[in-house]
């Protein structure tokens, strides 16, 4: 039987593994949801405890399914959902309050607060602007709400880590607290310029450095599981990074230049910035700094750029509002108009997709006599270009690399129309792959050459194939003239609540 690995892509709704073998075939495909739970508006925290089981069960389901021999998994990869919080017992090894998810959005003043007191000055070392996403007022809410915990934390028995560090803890039977360094990104705890926690930000939310995990860079990333937990498989944990890290790796953007975008609920463009720390990136531009990993020797940065609302646009023309039964239908009558009729949608649900103004709401403007809901499907599959759009020409400015095309993945990625429109306001070629699951591939890639699987990175992107590529066709006239009207109708969805 064919050696393989696994990657495990741990989400925010459920968890995948994938086995990969050696010419990246996929063997087994396994995939659950795991409960949300919503307690308070605004609200939403998982149960790590049900993360572990579902994971340990997808591990089960993924080799059994396949029909795969236990003693070819050569080694296992984790990535995970980024910022979400979980405290254990490590003497019980079970978490003790539910996570606080990266979506949660309890700590919005704490975070202004912060804002306050740090931006902009602290942009260059942070990598970001303070979001509700970042973890440390999270723990810091935990600590001020739960007196046991604090006391717990005091006294030497709880350890705090994200998704990952959390499966890779119970996986190696309490033996390894650590986390791929690519995890810390937007947590609010991480110094990027030194690879490191930075003490003042801890000292900032009261959190004690013990309980944090150890920073592994990925290239060093490897520990064992624990046979007595691992169905009585012993092999390598050889790779941790954060989601859209192993997208881009996935993606196989190994040099610098190289993008990837994933359209699913949300948007992210990541942006391989080359072996220099990108510096004097406006905050403006709402983008993240950001390790990318040291796969290929040395260590490589990210820009980062994300849209809350993207591929939920498209759900909410379904669900909210009944124009459409379901996206493929949505792509069929953006389709069948010639452009968009001067409509608008900023889908700034609650608060402008990237983040930069809580108080803007959803605007559909410019609509006249002649708008039919064919318009209005455009303009929101349009509205998932635009977001590319501007991050990516804040990256163009900024980055000083050459970019010269978008790779695109997630569930939005099988619109043609989409990523035709996106190629013609971006002005570079967008190119799908003939593997769109480059989340658990770019993880099982960097375990697999971790241990040697794979030779080298370059082994792997050249495994990459394109299945389809997309050429810009607009001049640079027309792509001004619609990023124009995108911006305009920005500034009407702006500031709506204040
Ligand atoms: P996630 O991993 O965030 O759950 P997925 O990558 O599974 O997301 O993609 C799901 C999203 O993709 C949904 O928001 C859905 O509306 C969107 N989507 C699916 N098909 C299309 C399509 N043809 N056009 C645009 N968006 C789509």
């Amino acid at each position: 039987m064919a050696k393989y690995i696994i990657g495990i892509d741990a989400g925010t709704t459920g968890i995948r593994a994938i086995a990969f073998d050696h010419d990246s075939n996929m063997l087994s495909n396994a995939y659950s949801e795991f409960t949300q739970y919503f307690p308070e508006p605004g609200w939403v925290e998982h149960d790590a405890n049900e993360i572990f089981d579902v994971t340990m069960a997808m591990i089960k389901q993924c080799i059994e399914e396949g029909g795969l021999d236990k003693n070819d998994l050569v080694a296992i990869g984790i990535t995970n959902q980024r910022e979400t919080t979980v405290l254990w017992d490590k003497n019980t090894g079970k978490a003790v309050t539910h996570s606080i998810v990266w979506q949660d959005m309890r700590t919005a003043d704490r975070v202004a607060e912060f804002n306050a007191k740090y931006m902009p000055d602290k942009y260059d070392t942070l990598g970001c602007i303070a979001m509700t996403n970042g973890s440390g007022p999270k723990i810091e809410w935990i600590m001020n709400h739960y007196p046991e915990v604090k006391q717990g934390i005091e006294d030497g028995n709880i350890l705090y880590g994200w998704i990952d560090t959390w499966l890779i803890w119970k996986l190696s039977g309490g033996k390894a607290h650590v986390t791929d360094y690519t995890n810390t990104a937007g947590t609010l705890l991480a110094d990027i310029t030194k690879l490191d926690y930075d003490p003042m930000f801890l000292e900032e939310f009261g959190i004690p450095r013990s309980i944090l995990p150890e920073l592994v860079l990925t290239g060093d990333f490897k520990v064992d599981s624990d046979p007595e937990v691992l169905y009585g498989i012993q092999v390598p944990i050889a790779a941790s990074a954060g989601d859209q890290t192993a997208a881009a790796v996935g993606q196989a953007c190994i040099k610098p230049g190289m993008i990837k975008n994933t359209y699913g609920t949300g948007s992210f463009i990541v942006l391989n910035a080359g072996e220099t720390l990108p510096q004097n990136i406006p905050h403006e531009t709402g983008l993240f700094v950001e390790t990318a990993n040291d796969i290929c020797e040395k260590q490589h940065y990210a820009l980062e750029g994300f849209a809350n609302v993207s591929g939920s646009a498209i759900q909410w023309l379904r669900d909210g509002a009944g124009v459409v039964t379901n996206a493929k239908e949505a792509e069929e009558l953006a389709n069948s108009v010639e452009d968009n009729g001067g409509v608008y949608f900023v889908p700034a649900f609650a608060g402008l997709p990237n983040g930069s103004d809580p108080y803007a709401r959803g605007t559909i403007i410019g609509i006249t006599r002649g708008t039919t809901k064919a318009h209005l499907c455009r303009a929101a599959i349009e509205a998932m270009a635009y977001q590319v759009a501007e991050s990516f020409n804040a990256m163009a400015e900024y980055a000083g690399v050459e970019i010269k095309s978008v790779r695109a993945d997630g569930g939005g990625a099988k619109n043609d129309f989409l990523l035709q429109f996106q190629a013609d306001i971006l002005g570079v070629p967008v190119e799908r792959p003939v593997i769109t699951e480059t989340t658990c591939l770019g993880v099982a890639y960097l375990a697999g050459v971790n241990v040697g699987f794979w030779k080298d990175m370059d082994e792997v992107a050249s495994k990459w194939q394109c299945e389809k590529r997309f050429e810009p066709r607009l001049t640079d006239e027309e792509r001004k003239k619609l990023m124009d009207g995108w911006n305009k109708a920005i500034k009407h969805a702006s500031g709506w609540l204040k």
